[in-house]
């Protein structure tokens, strides 16, 4: 057993805060929380915190362990092989961790490598956060994404699509509901790929395994097949209609973001670091527009979470696998307060990827996945960046000393 105590702990849940805490933990699990001197810890291992805050680990919604900046999604399908793929991935997981990350929902790679990598992590063999995986997204034929090998066009191969991907491993299930960015000869952002009737097919394949569904959807027809079709969340949201110069919308459809509220689908805007340098990419007023359509989504009672969509850059700005905490500043510039930022990066995000009862905050028998920051997050969101701890399931994995290459590069 370990004892951790520190002068403040966060709960992850808004409004619970303990001064002169401690956590109990036995095993993987957390045993007990409570106020210094509160839990039986006999013969247990004491860490002490000084200054430090206790927090649950930081969950990231949204990442792609299989690409960074040296990865060209079109091309290197042919050339990478699949091993030295993984051991990127494996350095990729590393990164998120040191950021704080401790959970990681990963949508969308190839080979179903993602699975291969979420048991070594569990197993011991890799250094990661916790792993839920999609595995292959599912798109239409040529779609967005097509090349991570997803490709359906009707209710029998979605759910051909579907079955397999379930069938490799896959924790849940990710659909292109509309375009994207990355995949240059495909369909525009603002193009719905599938109807309401296709992703049910998919929410339904997920369902009768106890499995979730996120939709890419940036395109407003697309984010509305996605939340009648039931999925659990909507990656981006970003309203782009028919003949917009960018992804991103002038305004939203608020009778849709009104539907999302009332049906309790969690949006993931995708917040990263990249996303700070917007306007330099898609010309000024852009940013403004996020953290504008930001607020009113979240006045309207829309929950929204944090996820970096890291691994893929935004028009060549790279979207780092460590800078997750960039991505909670933007929660913070569109009007959240400290605790409601940090809501949306724990508890909101675990309920949101169904592992709301396992991990997310800091409560006796979840898994002991929690976080140590010099500082005080609560007064100060930048105090984040400044990590003491980062335990994995009652495992410590801090690595301050180790330092490996920024982005390797393939050389075929
Ligand atoms: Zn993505």
């Amino acid at each position: 057993m370990k004892l951790l105590r520190a002068p403040k702990l966060l709960t992850g849940r808004p409004d619970e805060v303990l001064l002169d805490a401690e956590v109990l933990v036995d095993g993987e699990l957390i045993k007990g929380v409570g106020v210094r001197g509160s839990q039986d810890a006999d013969g247990a291992e004491l860490v002490e915190l000084e200054g430090c805050t206790l927090m649950p680990g930081m969950v990231d919604a949204h990442v792609h362990l299989g690409f960074d900046r040296n990865v060209d999604p079109l091309t290197k399908k042919s050339t990478e092989t699949d091993s030295h793929l993984l051991l990127r991935m494996a350095e990729n997981a590393r990164k998120l961790l040191s950021a704080g990350v401790t959970t990681a929902r990963d949508l969308g790679g190839r080979d179903f490598l993602e699975v291969e990598l979420r048991d070594a992590i569990e197993a011991g063999l890799a250094v990661g956060p916790h792993l839920v995986v999609a595995t292959r997204p599912i798109t239409n034929t040529g779609g967005h994404c097509w090349y991570m090998g997803g490709e359906a066009d009707d209710a029998e191969s979605i759910r051909r699509v579907a079955r397999e991907n379930l069938r490799a491993g896959a924790d849940c299930l990710k659909v292109m509901a509309t375009g994207g960015t990355m995949t240059p000869v495909g369909p525009p952002t603002w193009h719905a790929q599938f109807g309401p009737g296709q992703i049910r097919v998919a929410v339904e394949e997920a369902a009768m395994r106890g499995k979730l569904v996120a939709a890419h959807a940036h395109g407003t027809a697309g984010i509305k097949n996605a939340t009648e079709a039931g999925v659990r969340t909507i990656e981006h949201c970003s309203f782009a209609v028919e003949g917009a110069p960018t992804p991103f919308a002038r305004e939203l459809d608020m009778d849709v973001v009104a539907s999302i509220a009332e049906r309790g689908v969690y949006v993931c805007p995708t917040l990263n670091s990249a996303a700070w340098h917007l306007d330099e990419r898609y010309g000024p007023g852009t940013f403004d527009n996020l953290v504008d359509r930001l607020a009113k989504m979240r006045a309207a009672g829309v929950k929204l979470i944090a996820g970096t969509d890291c691994g893929f850059a935004i028009r060549g700005v790279e979207n780092r696998m460590d800078a997750y905490v960039r991505g909670l500043e933007l929660f913070a510039a569109a009007g959240w307060d400290n605790a409601s930022v940090i809501e949306a990066a724990t508890t909101l995000a675990a309920q949101a990827i169904g592992l709301g009862e396992v991990t997310g905050s800091l409560d006796a028998g979840k898994r002991a996945d929690l976080i140590a920051v010099r500082g005080d997050p609560l007064a100060h969101l930048a105090d984040l960046h400044n990590l003491e701890l980062v335990m994995v399931s009652g495992r410590c994995v801090t690595q301050s000393q180790v330092d490996t290459a920024g982005s390797s590069v393939w050389l075929p």
